[in-house]
């Protein structure tokens, strides 16, 4: 596969912001262990709120994948980048996915779609609309396991490999874009990731439309405030759980209507991914 080329990870060391803040917070941890090898235990209370503290860091990391403290991640395109990256998770939908398609076609954007696996499987025909759309298709692991982060190394490899090679399969182009599910990052899913060539992408505006009770102004409200150029918006054409609309179905038409106002353009956000 020639794609196989675009898929390589990024082989270059990135000092993140997170992965600084865990190696001061490494060497912190292990200054103080030999310290107390020196001269002695410290205090219990002192020791367990070292490792605490150290132990609130790393969860911090997983949850906050912006930081990328474990996997470097997109969240906004190259400084001085024109236009805005429109990206959608949890689909394909039957019904939802369709219509977010025709608003896209409508306004003439290309987005990003962050794919379930098993829902992929069970709808192919709307993956490859979606590519014949003109957008580009992301992995979103394939089972969307909301305690995803807390597997080992064996069963992330198997989901996201799975999810892999469906989009291989039914779009016959492997993906590159990876939305971690619920957003979470560990170090087995770091590692996998950069095993199977994915690349991390994050957000810098969310639509929050993907539960039942969000309201589709409340949703454009919310996005219109966080548009600009270089923004990542982060949306739904599927719902999580069950079958419901999410928000952003209804709301699409006002946000590409906003951003034209705005003298905003579309830019798929792969776009964005530096070498
Ligand atoms: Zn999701």
């Amino acid at each position: 596969m020639t794609e196989r080329r675009d898929a390589a990870p990024p082989t270059g060391f990135s000092l993140t912001l997170g992965r600084g803040v865990l190696y001061v917070a490494t060497l912190a941890c292990l200054a103080f262990a030999a310290r107390a090898l020196v001269v002695g235990a410290p205090p219990w209370p002192l020791a367990f709120a070292v490792l605490g503290a150290y132990l609130g860091l790393v969860t911090a990391g997983v949850v906050l994948m912006r930081f990328g403290m474990f996997l470097p991640v997109v969240t906004r395109g190259p400084r001085g980048a024109p236009g805005v990256a429109l990206t959608f998770d949890d689909g394909p939908d039957p019904g939802h996915t369709e219509r977010v398609l025709a608003a896209l076609a409508a306004a003439g954007a290309k987005a990003a779609f962050f794919v379930i696996g098993h829902k992929a499987d069970a709808h192919p025909e709307l993956v490859r609309a979606i590519v014949a759309g003109g957008h580009v298709v992301g992995v979103h692991g394939y089972a969307h396991e909301r305690l995803f982060a807390l597997r080992g190394r064996k069963r992330v490899r198997r989901d996201l490999a799975r999810a892999v090679a469906s989009l291989e399969r039914i779009t016959g182009v492997r993906p590159v874009l990876f939305r971690p599910p619920i957003g979470h990052v560990s170090p087995a899913i770091a590692a996998v990731a950069r095993e199977l060539g994915l690349r991390a992408v994050g957000w810098s505006v969310r639509g929050v439309d993907g539960w039942s009770g969000a309201r589709s102004e409340r949703v454009a409200a919310r996005v219109a405030r966080g548009l600009g150029d270089g923004a990542i918006v982060l949306l739904h054409d599927g719902a999580e759980r069950g079958t419901h609309e999410p928000a952003a179905v209804r709301a699409l038409p006002t946000i590409l209507e906003t951003a034209r106002q705005n003298g905003l353009g579309f830019v798929r956000v792969d776009a964005w991914l530096s070498d």
